[in-house]
């Protein structure tokens, strides 16, 4: 439940793909009223996913122009594609004093630190890499082995960087625990 006097807070959630961070968000925003901050990206856009709900799908052009433009909090090429948080909407909701989480790889969650040494980092862990593998497979976005394999690479390299500058490790065994241990820690940290 959320504590009606809680301050606003940047709350940063990172992980492996396939480890459930999108599960965890929305039932983290479903439960408290926290709002979740609409990513921007290159990569081709998923089955099931909406534009202007899970990302911004944008050209690399339009990405490009964009960093130009200054408008990214922080972005970074996560395999061979961008990713960036729009930063106006990250901006308003501090400033409403809105609970804004941001689902970023550990490369623009170390941008995010350096800006907002507030933050409350949050790493997402699998219960093994064999259950990871089995996820990122059952997942079903109609990436190429090749694809697959890579991101199981880059979860381990993503793993290992994080155990260095995140606040908090959470472990996606059981979803309900994860998903309370998240808004804990969250709203342990926030303005009380
Ligand atoms: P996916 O393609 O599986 O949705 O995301 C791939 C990776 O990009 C994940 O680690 C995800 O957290 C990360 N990501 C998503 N949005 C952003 C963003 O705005 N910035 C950064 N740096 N990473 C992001």
């Amino acid at each position: 439940m959320n504590a009606p006097s809680q301050k606003g807070q940047l709350a940063v959630i990172s992980g492996p793909s396939g480890v459930g961070k999108s599960t965890i968000c929305r039932e983290v925003i479903r439960r408290t009223g926290a709002r979740l901050s609409v990513s921007a990206t290159t990569r081709p856009r998923g089955a099931g996913e909406e534009d202007g709900k899970d990302y911004w799908f944008l050209t690399r052009d339009a990405f490009e122009q964009r960093i130009r433009d200054e408008a990214f909090l922080e972005y970074a090429e996560v395999f061979g594609h961008y990713y960036g948080t729009p930063r106006r909407e990250v901006d308003e909701a501090l400033a409403r004093g809105e609970t804004i989480l941001l689902e970023i790889d550990v490369q623009g969650a170390r941008q995010v630190k350096r800006m907002y040494p507030e933050a409350v980092m949050i790493f997402i862990l699998p219960p093994s890499g064999t259950e990871l593998a089995g996820r990122m497979e059952k997942r079903g976005r109609g990436e190429d082995e090749d694809t697959r394999r890579r991101r199981l690479a880059e979860a381990g390299q993503e793993t290992a960087q994080a155990m260095r500058f995140y606040d908090h490790m959470v472990i996606n065994d059981n979803l309900e625990q994860a998903v309370q241990d998240v808004i804990q820690i969250i709203q342990s940290k926030s303005g009380a």
